[in-house]
């Protein structure tokens, strides 16, 4: 018979992290799993995070991962997991892992965030070093720069624009082929902002620091870094497959104490808000939904 965990969180970023923390010290039976596609495996510093502020996601996860081996009943591998299947007469959870092993738990938390997708394929040589996509992470170390806003639509345009408006006046807009309404070209004209809709032909840099941007027409535009707006999405569907209901979005309904609408089924971090957010609202999120997972193994025991 294999051993029962107490839950098996899926995800080592801040969200899986963080709940882990908190059901270890709750004496709670927890197996991590992480895969390492962690979303900001590509940037050198992360910012924001309260005492952290400018340290290495390799380094935050490595000193999450050293504080948790205090806690005995915690384990932690480096595993895909690929399968996640509810017994439901035994009411638990069977999980199923890449290296052929399987597990048996009571909760599963899903912890296993977003990916992103670029309008351009050049964007990930840069993306993390010079182009990133959250002004509040690298707007700071970016300020008053050259720099560009890449994105599609009007309502991400305009977002992006405005906001990056505060960290430098030195923008240039691409829409990459998308043309923007006069009323808006306007706008930015008026704040001397610059709006080039021809379809990008490549970008060019050196080691991941943007130099330029080259349009279709041959024209290449000097810029040394800036903003892109990708489309997320959740790269694995477990939450479906286990009959968690979704809203007309494709976002995960949740209780908003990360409680699904599948009974043992719990989510936190980007899986939950179906959309970037931060490492700060990822571990809050983590912890939030571990006080729920203790809260209802606790009832279910008394
Ligand atoms: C370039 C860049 C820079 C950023 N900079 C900052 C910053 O400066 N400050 C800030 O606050 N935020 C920053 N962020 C955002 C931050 O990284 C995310 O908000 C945060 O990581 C989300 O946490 P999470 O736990 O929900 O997901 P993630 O951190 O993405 O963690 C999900 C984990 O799940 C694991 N996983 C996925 N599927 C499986 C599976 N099947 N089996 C096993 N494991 C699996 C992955 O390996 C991953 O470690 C940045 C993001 C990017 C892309």
């Amino acid at each position: 018979m294999m051993d029962k965990y107490d839950c098996i969180v899926i995800g080592a970023g801040p969200a899986g992290l963080s709940a882990t923390l908190t059901l270890g010290r709750a004496r709670r039976k927890v197996a991590l799993f992480d895969n390492g596609t962690n979303r900001n495996r590509v940037t050198h510093e992360s910012h924001g995070f309260l005492t952290r502020d400018g340290i290495k996601p390799k380094e935050f996860k490595d000193i999450a991962v050293k504080q948790l081996e205090s806690y005995p009943s915690v384990s932690i591998s480096n595993e895909t997991v690929i399968k996640v299947i509810k017994d439901v007469q035994r009411d638990l959870f069977l999980v199923n892992t890449s290296n052929n092993k399987s597990y048996i738990t009571e909760k599963i938390l899903l912890a296993t965030g977003i990916q992103e997708e670029f309008p351009l394929l050049q964007i990930r040589q840069y993306y993390g070093k010079s182009l990133f996509s959250c002004p509040y992470c690298d707007g700071w170390e970016l300020r008053d720069k050259p720099l560009a806003i890449i994105a599609e639509n009007d309502e991400h345009i305009i977002h992006m624009t405005k906001l990056v408006f505060n960290w430098s006046k030195d923008l240039i807009v691409f829409t990459n082929g998308h043309q923007l309404s006069n009323k808006v070209r306007n706008d930015f004209e008026s704040k001397k902002i610059k709006v080039y809709t021809e379809v990008i032909k490549n970008l060019h840099g050196d080691n991941g620091n943007l130099e330029s941007i080259e349009l279709e027409s041959g024209e290449n535009i000097l810029r040394s870094g800036g903003f892109v707006v990708p489309s997320f999405y959740r790269p694995n569907k477990f939450a479906e497959h286990l009959n968690c209901q979704v809203d007309e979005n494709g976002g995960i309904i949740t209780d908003s104490a990360g409680r699904t609408t599948v009974i043992g089924i719990y989510i936190a971090g980007e899986t939950e808000k179906a959309g970037p957010s931060s490492l700060m609202i990822a571990a809050a999120d983590g912890n939030k939904a571990a006080s729920s997972i203790n809260m209802d193994i606790t009832l279910d025991r008394f």
